[in-house]
This record gives structure tokens, C-alpha cells and sequence, in this order.
């Protein structure tokens, strides 16, 4: 049974059963604050548990994409090592929200696993909670007798609290599970060992499944648990292990899941799979990491230098690495695999397919970058090695902390190349090192959350911003949060005009009232659904009727800036092409920021036509036309261009500025008409990665004032040129006349130059075997001092030359020394010209045969010229 039939029987399966099945959510997550990826099924379905929204469908199965990379889940080190854990895999789940539990869970897990799929039942174990004192809960009773009644109890084995007992977070629903394992080992291995020893012992063939967890309970603040409302079953299936075991193989890496990018990327290092320990973990990592980096960018997340952009990034050296050192890559090679991995999601996966090829480029330019990182580091590992060869023999751990934050040098990789010339690396030092690093953004991102405290039971929070700015509003729930030594209060209103910063445009800012008190809302944002409004302070009465009185001018500021970034995204694929998608944005009161996939640095004609464009829709007046609550699926066949980030069950808007021109998802705030955006400016340009370009403008009063400010500079310019009837021939002219002025002028000094060398020649004096030149001179610029300097270097021999200039009121000195009286006398022109310096309160430099200084004390001309003789003297005297 091949892979697509597997995910896709999983799937049928769970639909006989009436689950609705929905698309998996994007890989990236951008409303949760505890989340950068989706690292579970059930992610999506938070909101569910958290009794925020409610869910389509009381029975949800699905294929999730999930990323293990960060945070509590981080399989990252185990990957290509080990051959079950993967950075990027697919967890297929199925769901009850407030519907079947536990006995339904596992009599279908049974019977999807031993007769849809027939694995072999007396391979197959269940895991159970056995029970935890400290907090008074005792063993899963219930999930036993289900399990007893299918299979004999010498393979049901018991699991503690890390094992067995899920949690969302440290608050949260939370609640017992069952696993289920399955022994893959040949018949006569375990006739030696019976498979339950080896139950979560992390034997690479004994391994987990499948996680059915029942959330009956709700974690507070203080730890301790109260019993949720309704029950919720959530489970979670490593698709990739259970293809392992459908298939009959030891490794996920022996399935079809893997063996197309494995010979291909095998073909390309001419190695073969399975012969040697090291090319094989690297074959494993490179398969495995493509996927991750190819989906998280197709989901709209690029590889950057913080947050989720430098996991992505971190995922891509890794790869790149071990390709570079086991298989001798030493050119971009990650990027070919797209065309593989793009086939075999085709139907599956749809956003890889139809953008392999912008995923594609942004990866070669971020490995060819990093390739050449890696050079530099070599080489710098390389003076490292020549500085403690002879001594300690040594690499400091400083140094190789250096490396690993700079230059993406994991520490086996320093140490292996270290070994390799004999030499070792101080690892404790090392570790001390990542230490203080890790300790510095722990202090950065400390921040403590309270228990949310219930003033008003409601249902679900009503938001109203889209048709006003002002409502009344009353407390649901209010916390408290310390977030760097600041005490914030997160307030959630039964409803509310405030939008929550999301899909790039900036929270309302504004203030709730009741009577004469005024409490500032400073700033709002989502956490998942819910919208908080943050405040420093809390009202006195909690339980009072609130006004909610949002900062007009800010969100009327905002708007315009938003809906220009529709008629921007439009133009831009008018005059760039279908290609540009948004790739990112940010709207706030005073700029909008829009970035977007093209390859090219825009042309000055291409902003100016995009410009023209959006300018003429402000003046068309569009009216917005504007559907709310039309789900994703409906809103896709709108022919809406969709951003990153929606998934199933978004209730999505669909804003329509003339069906013809622009039509967009978005659940952002609009002006009611284009007019009154007033006018569009472009201030900005530029690249932000490989392939992304960012463009800044600015609408309304600010495009206004920028353009002003333009005209300004255009009317002083004039002023300033007695107002001439062709500014830009007047400017012309200008600089034509100022050409020939600079080439006469250096006519004149080169002249200039001639006549003093002449002059100076003369006073040449001879002092035994020197030349000796040590006078004032007056010298139209520095370039003719440097010049008659060499000239006489090349004209004189013996020669002993320092001269200290007036150049135009500024004093410089020259000194110059013929080669041969550098060595047989050890004299150094950078040196003396220092000393001298002091004399014109200056300072400067030079090799020993040549030095320039210059100074601020003209005056002091005349005393080099003396201490320049005495320093001389000694010099010449003796020979
Ligand atoms: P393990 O102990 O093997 O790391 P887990 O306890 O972390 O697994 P869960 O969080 O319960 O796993 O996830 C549910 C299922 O997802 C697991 O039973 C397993 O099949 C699969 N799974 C978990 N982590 C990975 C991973 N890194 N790569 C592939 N599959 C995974
Ligand atoms: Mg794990």
C-alpha cells in the first residue's frame, strides 16, 4: 500500500464514521503567542477546547502538517540520527469536541490499525495512565477496562505523567492518554526480548504510533486542576511511522514517504544508501529538512535572521552542512529536490506545487549565501588552527562559540575538523558561553501570565469595529501579566469596536470610560480568537456598563493606509505580473509596508506606473464593497487572492475594491470609499530576501506633506539659481561649467607643482652620503606634496626628505626616505612623522619609508623643521 493510499484510507475511514475532513492548517502560525509552528494536530482546534469558538462540526478528522523544531517539541538533534523522528511530519488526527470519548476512541484506533490496515495485533501495545500522587489522580480506570476488553493485559503497560498525561501549555485543558506502540522487530529478536520491555524505551523498532488523548480537565495557574465542562477526544498519528509499518520496514526513511529524495540526492553525491554509517544520516537530513524548508516558506514564512524566519534558516545550514561535509557538496543542491518533493504532495499539499518555483529560488540564494559563510569560517577556523598548532593545541571556547553564532558552525563541526588536525576544542568553555547566550534572551522574553478571572460569563466575543469605533461593552475576563518587571492587565470585553493587530495591520488604540474614569487601551492583539485589550491599569468597578471608545484618527489613518495596500497588491500584478503575491505586510497609522515576490529591483518607470494606477483608483472613488463570514472555501472560488495564514473553518471577508481590479481575503478595516485615501506615494524600494522586494508609501496627509516637502527642496533649489526658467538646464549648465573649472584648476597646480619642485630642488643639501631636504614649503594640495615627494624618491638617491607644507592654511609633513637608508639605518618615516606631528598638534602614519601627518597649528611649521634637523643630525653625522 503506497503512501497516498494510506493518508488516504486514514481519512475515508474517519469519514464513515461522520468526522468532517478538513485541510491541514498552515505550518506557520501567527496569532499565538506561545507558537511560532504547528507542531500537533490539534493546534488549530485550540480555540475549541478553550470554549473561545465553536467548531463547525462536533467530529473533525485531518492530515496536519506539524514542525518539531522549537519550543517544548524539539526533535531537531534527533533527526537524520535516529529514523523515526522527523523535523517536518504529517500527524493524521481525528477529533471530538464535546462528543464520543474514550470507549469510541479506541475501539476505532483498533480497528482502523488491525483490520483496515491489518498490522498484526499481537505486535501492537497500549500505554495507559497509571496515576500521579503529587497530583492526586489516579490511574486512567476507564481507558484500562476498554483496552482490557481488546487485547490480553500482559501488553498493556502503565505510563507516568510525562508519558501519559497531556498538557496544552502550563495552563490549560489538559487530561490522561492512551499510546499505541507497535514492535517491528523480526520474529526472532523478540522471541529474545519481549516487546513490553522495550515500550517507550526509545528502541528505533519498538516506537509510538498513535496518541489518543482525552482532555477531561482544565490546569490553573496555581496547579491545580478542575474538571472541564464537556469531554474532547484528541489523537495523533505519526503518518510517516505508520507507513513504516504498513509497509513491513524498519526505517520511515525506507518508505516511499522518503525514498525519492533519497536516491536522488544519493544519485547526485554518487554514494548509495545503506553502505556507509555517515553519508547516510546526511542522506537522511537533507530529505528530511527539504520538506520542512520547502513547506514553512510556501506557508509564507522566509528565511530571516530572528524568530520563526531563523529556525527556517537554522534547518537549511543544518542540511547544507552535512551535504557539504559527507557528500561533498560544495554548490547550492537543496533547491533541486523541489521538483520531487512538489510531485509527491501534488493533490495533497496544493500551496507547494503551485509555488515550487518561488520556493525554489528563495533557497539556492539562502544556501548559495550560506556556502559562502561556511568558506569564511574555514578560513578563519584555519588562522585559528595556525595560532594554537604550536602552543596549547587548543581551540578556545570562545572562540568556538564565535563560530557557531557567526558563522553557523555547530559545535561537532568545529570539533571534528579540530580532530582531524590533531587538535581539540575547550567544550566546557564552549557550553559556558551558549549559557550566557541563552540566559540573555531568557531575561529578554521573560514574562508571567496569571489565571484569567471571570467577571462576565458570555459566550463568544462580539466584535463590532467593522461598522463602529464606540460601543458600550462590559469585563468577560480580565489577567494580570508581568512582562519585564511591568505589571499589564489583559482585558476581554463581551464586545467590542477594538481590531486586534492581525494580518499586518497595527491593534486600535483607544480607552474605556465609566463616568469620569478613563482607562487607556494602549494597545490590542489576539491570542488565537480571542481579542485582548491591553491596559496598565484596571477599572474600579469591574462589573461597570463601559463605553469602548476607540482612537478615531489613528484607525481612520490606518485605513487608508490598508486599503491602498489592496490597490498597491493589484497594480503591482498589473504592471509586474501574476508572479507578485504578498509575502508580507504591516499597516499602521503613518506608513504602510507591503512585501511581495518579484525578482527584480523595480525600474523608476515601474514605480511611477503603479503609482498612476493606484492613484487613479483613489480617484475612481471605488465604494468598498464588503462580505463578511463567507467561509474559506467559498471565498477561494470568489477568485479572492488569498493571504497566508487562513485554515479551516475561517470565516473569512472578502474586500472588493471593483470586482475587476482587486478582490482580497482580508479581515482587516477599509475606508467606506478609495476617495479617501487622497493621494498614494511610493518613498521606498528595495530587496528584503532572495526574491522578496518591500515597498513603503505613504497615503492621505502624509503622502501630502512627503511631496510638499519635495516641491520645497524644488523651490530653494530655484532660489538658490535666481529662479531660471529650466531648472534642470540651469542645473546643467551648472555642472558643465564646474567640470571645467576643476580641470583647469588642476592644470593650474600641476604647473603649480612643477615651479616648487624646482624651487625645492635647489636647496638639496648634500650631507656626506645624504640628500638631505628638510624645509617649508607652500603647496596648492596635499596630492602635490604626496607627488613631489616620490618624484624626488625616484630623481635622488640617499635621499632624507621632509617637508612641512602650507597647504591653502591647513600644515601637513611630508617625510620620505630612499629604500636602502630604512634598512641601514633603521629608519622609520612612520614613526618620525608621528613626533613631528606633535608640533602641529596632529597626528599620522605611514610605512618606514614614507609617512604623512597632518595638523591644526600652522604656526608650528617652523619648529618641524628644526626638531626634523636635530632628529637628522644624528643620522647623518656618523657616516
Ligand atoms: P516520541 O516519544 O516518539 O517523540 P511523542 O510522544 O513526542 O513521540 P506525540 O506528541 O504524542 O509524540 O505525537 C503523536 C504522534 O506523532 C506520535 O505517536 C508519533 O507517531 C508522531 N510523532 C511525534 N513526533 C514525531 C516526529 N518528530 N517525527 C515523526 N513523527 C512524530
Ligand atoms: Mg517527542
Amino acid at each position: 500500500m503506497d503512501s497516498k493510499e494510506i493518508r488516504k484510507r486514514f481519512l475515508d475511514f474517519f469519514e464513515r464514521k461522520q468526522h468532517e475532513i478538513v485541510p491541514s492548517a498552515p505550518l506557520v502560525i501567527h496569532n499565538d503567542p506561545t507558537l511560532m509552528f504547528t507542531n500537533a494536530g490539534m493546534n488549530q482546534f485550540k480555540d475549541y477546547f478553550l470554549g473561545n469558538s465553536d467548531p463547525s462540526s462536533k467530529r473533525i478528522a485531518d492530515t496536519q502538517k506539524c514542525l518539531r523544531v522549537s519550543g517544548k517539541h524539539n526533535d531537531l538533534e534527533e533527526v537524520g540520527l535516529d529514523t523515526y523522528h522527523h523535523t517536518m511530519f504529517e500527524m493524521l488526527g481525528n477529533w471530538s469536541f464535546g462528543d464520543y470519548f474514550k470507549k469510541e476512541a479506541i475501539q476505532w484506533a483498533w480497528e482502523l490499525l488491525t483490520v483496515e490496515f491489518g498490522l498484526p495485533k499481537d505486535r501492537l501495545y497500549a500505554s495507559v495512565f497509571g496515576g500521579d500522587e503529587e497530583d492526586n489522580m489516579p490511574l486512567d480506570q476507564e481507558a484500562l477496562d476498554l483496552w482490557k476488553d481488546i487485547m490480553p493485559e500482559e501488553r498493556i503497560v502503565f505510563g507516568n505523567k510525562k508519558d501519559n498525561f497531556w498538557e496544552m501549555g502550563d495552563t490549560g485543558p489538559c487530561g490522561p492518554c492512551s499510546e499505541i506502540h507497535i514492535d517491528l522487530r523480526s520474529d526472532a529478536e523478540v522471541a529474545k526480548i519481549p516487546g513490553k520491555d522495550l515500550v517507550n524505551n526509545d528502541h528505533p523498532q519498538v516506537v509510538e504510533i498513535w496518541n489518543l488523548v482525552f482532555m477531561q480537565f482544565n490546569r490553573l495557574a496555581n496547579g491545580s486542576l478542575q474538571k472541564l465542562p464537556a469531554q474532547h477526544v484528541d489523537t495523533g498519528m505519526g503518518f510517516e511511522r505508520l507507513a513504516m509499518a504498513i509497509q513491513k520496514k524498519t526505517s520511515n526513511y525506507d518508505t516511499d514517504v522518503f525514498t525519492p529524495l533519497i536516491n536522488f540526492t544519493a544519485d547526485k553525491a554518487k554514494v548509495q544508501y545503506g553502505q556507509d554509517e555517515k553519508t547516510d544520516i546526511a542522506l537522511r537530513v537533507i530529505s528530511d529538512h527539504i520538506r520542512a524548508i520547502a513547506f514553512t516558506i510556501a506557508d509564507g514564512q522566509l528565511p530571516s535572521n530572528n524568530k520563526a524566519g531563523y529556525v527556517i534558516r537554522r534547518i537549511l545550514r543544518r542540511a547544507v552542512r552535512y551535504g557539504y561535509t559527507f557528500l561533498n557538496f560544495k554548490e547550492p543542491f537543496l533547491y533541486e529536490l523541489l521538483p520531487v518533493l512538489a510531485q509527491q504532495f501534488d493533490g495533497v499539499f496544493p500551496e507547494l506545487v503551485s509555488q515550487q518555483d518561488f520556493v525554489a529560488k528563495v533557497i539556492r540564494e539562502e544556501e548559495s549565501s550560506f556556502l559562502r559563510t561556511l568558506d569564511k569560517g574555514l578560513t578563519k577556523l584555519e588562522v585559528i588552527k595556525n595560532q594554537v598548532e604550536n602552543t596549547t593545541k587548543v581551540i578556545d571556547g570562545k572562540v568556538a562559540f564565535e563560530l557557531y553564532d557567526t558563522y553557523g558552525f555547530p559545535f561537532d563541526l568545529t570539533s571534528l575538523i579540530a580532530r582531524e588536525n590533531g587538535l581539540s576544542v575547550d567544550e566546557a568553555a564552549f557550553k559556558e558561553e551558549m549559557q550566557v547566550q541563552k540566559n540573555r534572551s531568557k531575561q529578554d522574553a521573560a514574562t508571567s501570565k496569571g489565571d484569567w478571572i471571570e467577571v462576565k460569563a458570555i459566550d463568544e466575543v462580539v466584535f463590532l469595529g467593522y461598522d463602529a469605533v464606540k460601543s458600550t461593552a462590559q469585563i468577560s475576563k480580565y489577567r494580570e501579566v508581568e512582562e519585564k518587571g511591568k505589571t499589564l492587565y489583559h482585558i476581554v470585553l463581551d464586545q467590542t469596536p477594538f481590531y486586534a493587530e492581525s494580518g499586518g495591520q497595527v491593534g486600535d488604540t483607544g480607552f474605556l470610560a465609566d463616568g469620569d474614569e478613563k482607562i487607556s487601551i494602549i494597545d490590542t492583539k489576539k491570542e488565537n480568537n480571542l481579542i485582548i485589550h491591553f491596559a496598565n491599569q484596571l477599572p474600579s468597578n469591574l462589573e461597570a456598563n463601559f463605553e469602548a471608545v476607540v482612537n478615531t484618527n489613528k484607525r481612520l489613518l490606518t485605513e487608508n493606509n490598508h486599503s491602498a495596500t489592496h490597490l498597491l497588491h493589484a497594480a503591482l500584478r498589473q504592471v509586474l505580473g501574476e508572479h507578485v503575491q504578498q509575502k508580507g505586510s504591516l499597516v499602521n497609522e503613518k506608513i504602510l509596508r507591503f512585501d511581495f515576490s518579484h525578482f527584480a529591483k523595480m525600474t523608476d518607470e515601474e514605480i511611477l506606473k503603479v503609482e498612476r494606477i493606484v492613484n487613479a483608483k483613489i480617484r475612481e472613488n471605488i465604494s468598498l464593497d464588503e462580505k463578511r463570514n463567507v467561509p474559506i472555501e467559498e471565498a477561494k472560488k470568489l477568485g479572492a487572492m488569498a493571504l497566508f495564514g487562513e485554515k479551516y473553518g475561517d470565516f473569512v471577508r472578502v474586500i472588493t475594491f471593483d470586482k475587476a481590479y482587486s478582490v482580497e481575503l482580508c479581515g482587516g478595516t477599509h475606508v467606506p470609499a478609495t476617495g479617501h485615501i487622497g493621494q498614494f506615494k511610493i518613498v521606498s524600494e528595495g530587496s528584503v530576501a532572495a526574491g522578496v522586494r518591500r515597498i513603503e508609501a505613504l497615503t492621505a496627509e502624509s503622502a501630502e506633506v512627503y511631496q510638499l516637502k519635495q516641491n520645497e527642496i524644488l523651490q530653494q533649489v530655484n532660489e538658490l539659481l535666481n529662479n531660471p526658467k529650466d531648472t534642470v538646464k540651469a542645473i546643467e549648465s551648472l555642472v558643465k561649467e564646474k567640470q571645467e573649472l576643476t580641470k583647469m584648476i588642476e592644470e593650474i597646480n600641476l604647473e603649480k607643482g612643477k615651479q616648487q619642485k624646482e624651487i625645492l630642488a635647489q636647496k638639496i643639501e648634500k650631507i656626506n652620503a645624504f640628500n638631505v631636504l628638510i624645509t617649508e614649503a607652500e603647496l596648492p594640495n596635499a596630492d602635490t606634496l604626496k607627488k613631489i615627494a616620490f618624484e624626488f624618491k625616484n630623481e635622488v638617491e640617499n635621499l632624507i626628505l621632509i617637508i612641512a607644507a602650507n597647504i591653502a592654511g591647513k600644515p601637513q609633513i611630508a617625510v620620505m626616505f630612499s629604500d636602502n637608508l630604512v634598512n641601514e639605518h633603521q629608519l622609520h618615516a612612520g614613526n618620525m612623522v608621528r613626533d613631528l606631528a606633535k608640533e602641529i598638534q596632529g597626528g599620522g602614519g605611514g610605512q618606514p619609508f614614507f609617512a604623512t601627518a597632518g595638523g591644526n597649528n600652522l604656526k608650528g611649521l617652523s619648529k618641524v623643521v628644526t626638531k626634523a634637523k636635530e632628529l637628522i643630525e644624528s643620522v647623518t653625522s656618523h657616516s
